[in-house]
């Protein structure tokens, strides 16, 4: 490079990373041996780390994480986006990296103090050689979106009335379960229960009473502890619906039994049933191996077989637990 070649390059550079202080939008850039060449205002201001802090040094992961971990301008810059699955629960996949990858992910942003939710891009910058020089990682703060999206998401799985999970979430785990118990080769349990007598609850207390009524119900399961994998769901009108991964038939029986009782026990007055003077279940119960060689069902079957059981149940004369025989 001649003298005014040289002159003119240092000038760019200057100008160049000028232009990226003053960027509004939170940006680093990383050189080819992950070490920060660039630290804007804006990054700054949403890491609560000083631009003096880290230029020079490879220490940028701690801006945002307590442990030490690859940032995503360092997969770009060290090529291993084999690791972007575990470092990140979303991003995309670069067809090679010579593209630039988008992630977001939870941030502990220890310099700040509280965990923010980051929408991440990084661009790799290469020489006129071809050779790869630096990484640009651009930031943006989502946590208010991220925040508002898991809150809807998260309603659109719960029944409007029980505020216990709906059929949709009840749909949606059952298929999950059977996929994993069939790759675990587990049992899978399904307990299906339906009140006695409610249309003539409705007649006796108003279809409100009854809205009451499901709402206590519902608090019965609620309180009831189930592990963490179990889920108990309202399946439709005064149907509720408990799914029970890797619990054999007689466990499953075991925990209808229980909430067969203890919603006698809560001794909710219904005048118009012919079991009791209070409000009483039927449950069924049905297991099946979805794993097992020659199990060729789907998640119906096993709905149908506890709605089997759940018949029985009725037909033997109310507030009591059937069992189907396990399918193998
Ligand atoms: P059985 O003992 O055989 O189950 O008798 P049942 O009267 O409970 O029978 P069925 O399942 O046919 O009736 C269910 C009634 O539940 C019908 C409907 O009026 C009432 N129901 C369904 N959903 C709701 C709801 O959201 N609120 C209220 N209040 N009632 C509901
Ligand atoms: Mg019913
Ligand atoms: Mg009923």
């Amino acid at each position: 490079m001649t003298n005014e070649n040289l002159e003119r390059h240092a000038h760019d550079r200057t100008f160049a990373v000028n232009l990226m202080q003053h960027l509004v939008v939170p940006t680093f850039v990383l050189d080819h041996e992950c070490r920060v060449i660039v630290w804007n205002r804006a990054c700054e201001r949403l890491t609560g780390v000083a631009a003096a802090d880290v230029m020079g040094t490879s220490n940028h992961w701690q801006a945002f994480y307590s442990e030490p971990r690859l940032c995503l301008a360092d997969v770009l810059a060290l090529g291993r986006a084999d690791e972007l699955d575990t470092l990140y629960p979303f991003h995309t996949e670069p067809s090679d990296l010579g593209h630039g990858v988008k992630a977001e992910n939870w941030c502990v942003m220890p310099h700040v103090g509280k965990r923010q939710y980051l929408a991440i891009d990084a661009g790799p910058i290469y020489g006129a050689d071809g050779q790869l020089i630096a990484v640009i990682e651009t930031l943006r703060d989502v946590t208010e979106q991220k925040v508002a999206q898991t809150a809807l998401e998260r309603l659109a799985t719960l029944d409007g009335l029980t505020g216990i999970a709906n059929r949709r979430a009840f749909d949606e785990r059952l298929q999950h379960e059977w996929s994993r118990a069939s790759r675990a080769n587990a049992p899978l349990s399904l307990i299906m229960a339906d009140v006695d007598y409610f249309k003539r609850y409705n007649d006796v207390y108003g279809h409100q009473g009854g809205d009451e009524c499901l709402r206590a119900v519902s608090a019965v399961f609620q309180r009831l502890v189930f592990r963490a994998s179990d889920l108990a769901a309202r399946y439709g009108g005064e149907e509720f619906a408990i799914i029970l991964p890797s619990t054999d038939l007689e466990g499953a029986r075991e925990v209808a039994e229980r909430i067969r009782a203890e919603v006698e026990a809560a001794a909710l007055p219904h005048a118009g049933s012919d079991v009791a003077s209070w409000v009483t279940l039927s449950l069924g119960v049905a297991t099946v191996f979805p794993g097992a060689e020659g199990q060729t069902g789907q998640p119906g079957t096993l709905v149908s077989q506890a709605d089997q059981s759940l018949y029985s149940a009725k037909k033997e004369g109310r507030n009591r637990v059937a069992t189907a025989a396990v399918v193998a």
